[in-house]
C-alpha cells in the first residue's frame, strides 16, 4: 500500500514521524507536510503565493504553505504516481464536534477526499501523558481491516483516540459529531510598543457530548471514528426556505 502522510503540526511533529516509522514496515510512507505547524487552517489553499517544496530525504517533502496545500500538490503535481490512501495525523490533540470546521488535519483528510482517495484524519487527544503509541496501534489495526469497511463515496473517516494505554480501550465507537460551547475570550496583551494584541481564546468545553457522540466516546475511553460528508446543506431547511423565496418580490 502506498500511503500519503501529512498534519496540520507540521513535518517535524511527532505525531506525523512516529506514525510514518510504525507504517513503513508495511507501506511505502509519502510524507508531505507542512514546514511549520498550521493547526487552525482549516481547508485553505494558498493561491496568492507561490509554495516551495523542501525535499527533505526519501519520499519526505515540507511546503510552506497549509494542510490543504500539501495535499492538493501532492496529488496535483508534485507525486509521480498517485498514492492508495491519505492519512493525516496524528494530530496533538483531539478534533472533536466543532474542531473539525477549523482543523488543518480534517481539511487535509477532505482534500485528500476530494481529489479521489480515500482519507482519514487522526488526533490523539489532549492528555498530560502522551500516549502515542496508542494512536499507532489504532491506525494499525484499522489498516489491517480496511478491506472490509463499508466506506460510503465522499466520506472520510475522523478518528480521535484517548491518551491511555491500549489495554485500557473500550474499543471502537461510530459517532457523530457532538458539539461545544462558546469558545473562551479573545485575550488581549500589549506588543512592545503598546500596541494592542490579541490571542484567539480556547476552544469551549463539551456541550452536547451526551451517547453517541465524539465527546462521549473518548470521554468514555473508546476510539471514536466518526464519518465525515461535506455536504452542509441543512436538507430539511429547503423547503419553508423555497416558500420563503418565493413569496419575495422579483421581475
Ligand atoms: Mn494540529
Amino acid at each position: 500500500m502506498r500511503i500519503l502522510l501529512t498534519n496540520d503540526d507540521g513535518w517535524n511533529a511527532p505525531g506525523l514521524n512516529l506514525l510514518a516509522a510504525s507504517l513503513r514496515p508495511q507501506a511505502e510512507v509519502i510524507i508531505v507536510a507542512p514546514d511549520r505547524n498550521r493547526s487552525g487552517a482549516s481547508n485553505s489553499l494558498t493561491l496568492n503565493d507561490p509554495l516551495r517544496v523542501e525535499s527533505l530525504g526519501p519520499l519526505v517533502y515540507s511546503i510552506n504553505g497549509t494542510p490543504t496545500d500539501c495535499v492538493h500538490l501532492a496529488l496535483t503535481g508534485l507525486l509521480d504516481r498517485e498514492p492508495d490512501l491519505v492519512i493525516s495525523g496524528i494530530n496533538d490533540g483531539s478534533n472533536l464536534g466543532d474542531d473539525v470546521l477549523y482543523s488543518g488535519t480534517v481539511a487535509a483528510a477532505m482534500e485528500g477526499r476530494f481529489l479521489g482517495l480515500p482519507a482519514i484524519s487522526v488526533s490523539l487527544v489532549d492528555a498530560p501523558d502522551r500516549r502515542y503509541e496508542t494512536a499507532l496501534e489504532v491506525v494499525r489495526v484499522i489498516l489491517d481491516h480496511l478491506e472490509s469497511v463499508l466506506w460510503p463515496a465522499d466520506t472520510i473517516l475522523n478518528v480521535n483516540v484517548p491518551s491511555i494505554p491500549w489495554a485500557q480501550l473500550h474499543g471502537f465507537r461510530a459517532t457523530r459529531l457532538g458539539h461545544r460551547h462558546r469558545a473562551s475570550p479573545a485575550i488581549r496583551a500589549q506588543d512592545p510598543r503598546g500596541r494592542p494584541i490579541y490571542w484567539v481564546g480556547r476552544a469551549g468545553p463539551a456541550a452536547d457530548a451526551g451517547e453517541g457522540t465524539d465527546f462521549h466516546a473518548v470521554a468514555s475511553g473508546a476510539v471514536s471514528v466518526t464519518p465525515l460528508e461535506i455536504d452542509l446543506t441543512r436538507h430539511p431547511a429547503l423547503p419553508a426556505l423555497a416558500q420563503w423565496l418565493d413569496t419575495l418580490p422579483h421581475d
